[in-house]
């Protein structure tokens, strides 16, 4: 799930190596809701039926789901185990019984845990069916962008130089992001310090309550590049939760939780 307010700026959080520990088991779980979902996806198949899939998963390995109950100001608390958007959809899908996978479709899962008291999230896009060589080309740059985020994630940088090298990157390839949702600090909460954005205005180290913070050994936080094949506007619907494209582009949305080490980042997030 995207962060969508600045947390207090009290600093990010920083990890023990136990407590990385745990947070990869929670990222190993979240992987496997991940892999059951994807083996499951296929024309007819509902977005609610995915969303007990992931939490059969959760449960099985003795963590809970996060999104689960998850508050909004203008809204019912969130009321599934993941989020699901298709196509235009573009973060925070409510699933249910009557959104059908169809042939063609992007399909956008995110899921959290948590797991003895710390989160794991991830997220994915994949086609169902086959899909044109276009959309897999926005989902391919997509989850590319999500490793430029994740290499540049390594000390003597800073946070808003991992927003600016994902945003480089979707840019080169004539994508957008969008800017009003960001990844996060993971650790005992979903979210806390760093804000992770997928762009930074350019010079300035400080803005929309977004903070740079440059790297240190035990930050744990998500990169979660959300991108659009067209204008970066938004809307969200009645629900008060699905966020979509306002011109109805196509997007895709990929995400790891990973930790800063004084090598590579641990990508948390994996089987
Ligand atoms: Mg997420
Ligand atoms: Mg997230």
């Amino acid at each position: 799930m995207t962060s969508t307010s600045a947390p207090a700026h009290n600093g990010p959080i920083l990890k023990t190596a136990d407590e990385i520990a745990i947070m990869r088991e929670a990222g190993r779980i979240v992987a496997r809701a991940h892999q059951a979902m994807r083996e499951a996806v296929r024309p007819g198949v509902s977005t609610a039926a995915l969303d007990r899939i992931a939490e059969t998963v959760l449960r099985d390995h003795g963590a809970a789901p996060v999104f689960k109950g998850y508050p909004k100001h203008n809204a019912a608390p969130f009321p599934a185990t993941i989020t699901a958007c298709i196509n235009e959809e573009l973060v925070h899908g409510i699933p249910s019984p009557h959104r059908i996978l169809r042939e063609g479709d992007i399909i956008s899962l995110d899921c959290g845990c948590t797991f003895q008291g710390f989160v794991g999230d991830a997220a994915f896009s994949m086609g169902v069916g086959e899909i044109r060589p276009a959309v897999q080309r926005l989902l391919d740059v997509t989850e590319e962008s999500l490793a430029v985020g994740i290499a540049a994630s390594v000390l003597g940088r800073e946070t808003a130089d991992v927003a600016e090298a994902v945003h480089q990157f979707v840019l080169r390839h004539g994508y957008s992001v969008a800017r009003e949702y960001t990844g996060h600090g993971v650790g005992r909460s979903m979210h806390e310090e760093p804000q992770v954005p997928n762009w930074w205005p350019r010079g300035r180290r400080q803005q929309r309550g977004w903070k740079s913070y440059p790297l240190a050994v035990g930050m744990t936080y998500a990169i979660e590049p959300m991108v659009i094949a067209g204008r970066p506007d938004l809307a969200e619907l009645s629900d008060g939760w699905t966020v979509v494209t306002r011109a109805r582009s196509l997007c895709a949305h990929f995400e790891h939780t990973i930790a800063i080490t004084d090598g590579a980042p641990i990508i948390l997030t994996l089987p």
